[in-house]
């Protein structure tokens, strides 16, 4: 074969090689810079804080019940680390502080509570754990309510008034305005990424509030009767249009008398309330009783603790759903 006609073969074909080595490399480069900028992104926000730029500085906050955490991971967004001293599904009335705890808030910056003596483990677990942190009480100088009126021990009842407010809209928008100006004046470099953040939360809120309503009207008048396991929906029923007709459990921790189940029993028929509700961090051995007793449902509600993957916007929708399911 003359070497005229092999030459452009062997140059087309050293071409062709070349261009797929080239396309090679390139695309070794395409996925080495992929591979390099993943390894050079930003640590995850579990990351312990010796990885964390010092231009992006954390704010460490610790809240007391596990529903203000979703508050305030709504307003801190990356700039806040936020843990609750009170574990998921546990009670906060009567919760014993764990060691663990102590050193959680030797360590925040902010610590934010509910306050109104919903969290009386709390004072002394912050003076004897050292802590300088700044301790914001949400509900500070908020229109509270009394405890049910029926309460038979009333030194066992909030002093203050009940504590509960979050479980009102228009008062979780206010817990979430004190939250962004706390955490603005701690972190001024945040302050207007706080105030937006809580702008979006409180939007997002109220929408949410407009759905509720509109679900509530679905209840017949006369079915609009709330009988609850412990007195924590006051607020809740005041802002839906909803009577609170009766409390299973009146102060923390104290099962009511054979007596009282009985005088329950007997106001569920006569006010013709068609569910009950329980929670559920605590036994619903007592609900399911007097449901059957009474003839009627149980359902649940959430008061501290938001069900599993929800925030506080997804754990109030799951409250009006089932106050919804349970009473129309
Ligand atoms: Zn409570």
């Amino acid at each position: 074969m003359p070497s005229g006609v092999q030459r452009p073969m062997a140059w087309g074909s050293w071409m062709a090689e070349r261009f797929r080595c080239s396309y090679l490399l390139a695309l070794f480069a395409v996925v080495l810079l992929v591979a390099c900028n993943r390894t050079a992104a930003p640590p995850p926000r579990e990351a312990s804080p010796a990885t964390t730029p010092a231009d992006a500085k954390q704010v460490r906050a610790v809240v007391s019940l596990p529903v203000f955490v979703s508050l305030v991971e709504a307003v801190g967004a990356d700039r806040v680390q936020v843990s609750s001293i009170v574990p998921a599904g546990t009670d906060p009335h009567t919760y014993q502080p764990a060691p663990r705890d102590a050193q959680a808030l030797a360590e925040a910056e902010v610590i934010f509570v509910n306050g109104l003596g919903l969290e009386g483990w709390l004072d002394d677990l912050i003076a004897s754990a050292g802590s300088s942190a700044r301790v914001v009480e949400l509900a500070e100088g908020l229109q509270t309510i009394q405890d049910a009126p029926s309460t038979p021990e009333p030194e066992h009842a909030h002093e203050a008034g009940n504590p509960h407010l979050w479980l009102d809209p228009g008062y979780a928008i206010e817990y979430v305005r004190r939250i962004a100006q706390a955490l603005g004046e701690i972190d001024p470099d945040g302050a207007a990424t706080y105030r937006a953040n809580a702008e979006r939360y409180i939007a997002e809120i109220e929408e949410f509030d407009a759905w509720a309503k509109e679900q509530v009207q679905r209840i017949p008048p006369e079915h609009r009767k709330l009988v609850t396991f412990h007195d924590a929906f006051p607020y809740f029923a005041e802002h839906y249009g909803l009577e609170l007709v009766g409390v299973i459990v009146l102060s923390p921790g104290r099962e009511p008398s054979p007596q009282e189940l009985a005088q329950l029993v007997d106001l569920i028929r006569r006010q013709g309330v068609p569910a009950i509700f329980t929670e559920p961090q605590f036994n619903p051995k007592l609900a399911e009783t007097l449901a059957r007793e009474a003839g009627v449902e149980v359902l649940e509600l959430y008061s501290d603790t938001p069900p599993a993957g929800e925030d506080y916007i997804g754990m109030m929708r799951r409250n009006v759903e089932h106050v919804v399911e349970g009473l129309a």
